[in-house]
C-alpha cells in the first residue's frame, strides 16, 4: 500500500507541480481545457485514488498465493525464454491490456453499470494527473483483472511484469495530464491526453488506453483539434 501511494505521489505529483503550479502560465497554451481543475476536484481525485490503492493492495493476496503454488506461467531465469522473448512479453502485456481495458471500459459504459460505477471517474470532466486512478471500487476490481489474464496466459518473468505495471501507471497518468504535449505523440495510433480528454467531455468516444486501434476499428474514435 505504501509503495502504491509513494509511486502515485511521484508519478502524478511531479507533472502536477510542473504543469499546474510552477509552469501554470508558461504552459497555458498547451492546456486542453482552459479552466484549471478546482482544489475540491483534485482532493476528490486523490481521495478516490487512495480507495483504489486499498483495493489493489488487498487484491495482491490471491496473486501471491497463485504464484507461490505455481499456478501461473511465471518463470525465474530470463535465459529460460531468452532476452528477445522477455522484451516481446512486455509488448504482449501492453497489447493484451489495451484490448482488455478497451472492452472493460465499453462494458462500464453500459447503462446498467455506468451510473453505479464508472460515472465516478466521469465526474472529473477536466481531468488532472491525480485522476488516473480515481475509480469506483468496482471499477478498481475490474481494472485489476488484467493481472490474472496475463499471468495465466503468457509465460512471464517477474521483471517483465514490474516493467509493464510501471509503464501502465505512467501511461494512465500521461493520458490524464490535461495538457497536449505534441512532442510526446510518437506515432499515429498512440492514445494521447488530447484523445482521452475527448472521452472525459464526450463519453461516446475514445475508450482506448495506450492505442487508438480498437476505437478506430469499432467506430468510437473522435479526433479533437490540437490545443496550443
Ligand atoms: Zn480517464
Ligand atoms: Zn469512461
Amino acid at each position: 500500500m505504501g509503495i502504491l501511494i509513494f509511486r502515485y505521489v511521484v508519478v502524478a505529483g511531479v507533472p502536477y507541480l510542473w504543469l499546474y503550479v510552477i509552469g501554470k502560465d508558461k504552459y497555458v497554451k498547451y492546456k486542453i481545457q482552459k479552466a484549471q481543475p478546482t482544489r475540491k476536484q483534485v482532493l476528490l481525485e486523490i481521495k478516490y485514488s487512495l480507495i483504489t490503492f486499498c483495493v489493489y493492495s488487498s487484491g495482491i493476496w490471491p496473486f501471491l498465493f497463485w504464484l507461490k503454488d505455481g499456478y501461473t506461467k511465471n518463470y525465474l531465469e530470463i535465459n529460460d525464454y531468452g532476452i528477445i522473448y522477455f522484451l516481446v512479453s512486455i509488448l504482449l502485456m501492453i497489447l493484451i491490456h489495451d484490448a482488455y481495458s478497451y472492452w472493460i471500459h465499453r462494458l462500464m459504459h453500459h447503462k446498467m453499470l455506468f451510473k453505479y460505477t464508472h460515472l465516478l471517474h466521469h465526474r472529473f470532466k477536466n481531468p488532472s494527473p491525480w485522476s488516473a486512478f480515481a475509480f469506483h471500487p468496482f471499477e478498481s476490481v475490474l481494472t485489476m483483472g488484467i493481472v490474472p489474464v496475463i499471468i495465466f496466459t503468457i509465460p512471464w518473468h517477474n521483471w517483465a511484469l514490474v516493467i509493464f505495471i510501471t509503464w501502465m501507471i505512467f501511461y494512465d497518468t500521461f493520458v490524464h495530464l490535461g495538457y497536449n504535449i505534441r512532442q510526446l505523440k510518437l506515432f499515429k495510433f498512440q492514445n494521447t491526453p488530447l484523445d482521452h480528454d475527448v472521452h472525459h467531455t464526450n463519453s461516446k468516444y475514445n475508450f482506448g488506453l495506450y492505442f487508438t486501434f480498437w476505437d478506430r476499428l469499432m467506430g468510437t474514435y473522435l479526433i479533437k483539434k490540437e490545443a496550443g
